[in-house]
């Protein structure tokens, strides 16, 4: 099939979440395997690179708004002494946030897809717009920066410069540091799912409460983004950055995957109890439509298998072994990558 009609076949059938992890899964798992580069690289740019690819985000966001009118999840507000932390429902499965700073009411947002979802959580709380945090480039992520920067006007849009980030007017290094009113941000290069993924850590001392990472697609609850733009070894580097953070540090993620995540950690890793109490409470929680978010890094390192490369149980698992001469961050990169596959298989089936 033509790899433009393909793409035009997405767009007609429609689906319920990210559009790049949405146009792959459309594409049959017996082409992908045959021709999954070249195919791959031309549905990927056509998403990225085209006005088609920002058509196809306006359309699941037209969607997702008649779909659910309240948000996908129900989400609840974290505060402590001067901060507080709104997760936004936006689209499908993702999640925008709102970081406030409750004594000057200034407020940062993290990757606005929803522009209109994410004003209504700006008047809600009665504070101004300064910043926008934008951890990559994909649309379901950045589609709401130009719609804010309008009406906020002297807004800062932080990102990298790799990532073709909307509106971007502050370029980040890695672990450049970033303040908006009290709040205080570190940002993180984490390439991997993109050329110039980014991640953000507000400092708790900000307001005497925890750190909070605000991951984008590079971390989920037991999961992490795909490897679109990058090797398993700069993802694993990546990911290596997220396990040096502070244990008690709070994550929210870009998408509510929790669920899912957790049913294929149990095939990759069946004896795990921290990760059994784990799916027990997320899945409750998914019953009742709530938002799985925050777990703490602390957490994560005990049954996300994608920080857990370095694990004999999951070594065994997947039938792997270190070579004899083989280096041991060469290995866990072979170690994520077979994750990651039978995971994008598990996903397809
Ligand atoms: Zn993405």
């Amino acid at each position: 099939m033509p790899v433009l009609l393909m793409f035009v076949s997405v767009l007609l059938l429609g689906c319920s979440c990210c559009g790049v992890a949405l146009l792959l899964r459309r594409i049959p798992r017996r082409v992908m395997a045959r021709t999954e580069r070249p195919l791959f690289k031309i549905a990927y740019g056509l998403y990225t690179r085209t006005r088609l690819g920002y058509w196809f985000y306006k359309r699941q966001l037209k969607k997702a708004r008649e779909r659910y009118p309240h948000g996908h999840s129900s989400t609840q507000a974290i505060v402590f002494s001067g901060v507080k932390v709104v997760p936004i429902p936006v689209l499908s499965d993702n999640y925008s946030y709102l970081v406030i700073d409750t004594t000057s009411s200034q407020a940062v947002a993290v990757d606005p897809s929803d522009p209109v979802a994410v004003q209504a959580y700006l008047d809600r709380e009665g504070v101004t717009l300064e910043a926008i945090l934008c951890t990559h480039k994909h649309w379901d992520h950045s589609g709401g920066n130009k719609a804010l920067k309008k009406h906020y006007k002297s807004c800062r849009v932080y990102g990298s410069a790799c990532d073709d980030i909307p509106e971007l007017t502050h370029a980040l290094a890695d672990r450049e540091l970033l303040t908006v009113g009290h709040l205080q941000f570190q940002a993180y290069f984490t390439p991997g799912h993109t050329v110039g993924h980014m991640i953000y850590v507000l400092d708790g001392k900000s307001g005497d409460g925890p750190d909070c990472l605000f991951s984008g697609d590079l971390l989920f609850l037991a999961g992490c983004g795909r490897m679109f733009e990058g090797s398993a070894e700069t993802m694993l580097k990546s990911l290596d950055t997220v396990t040096s953070l502070n244990e008690s540090t709070l994550l929210w993620p870009g998408h509510e995957y929790a669920a899912d995540n957790l049913k294929f950690a149990e095939e990759v890793e069946p004896e795990n109890a921290v990760r059994d109490r784990k799916t027990q409470w997320v899945n409750q929680q998914r019953l009742e439509k709530k938002c799985s978010c925050p777990s703490t890094i602390g957490e994560e390192k005990e049954y996300n298998p994608f920080l857990r490369t370095h694990c004999r149980d999951l070594h065994m698992a997947l039938d792997l072994q270190r070579g004899a001469d083989e280096e041991w961050s060469h290995f866990r990169a072979r170690v994520l990558e077979e994750v990651r596959r039978r995971k994008d298989l598990f996903k397809e089936r």
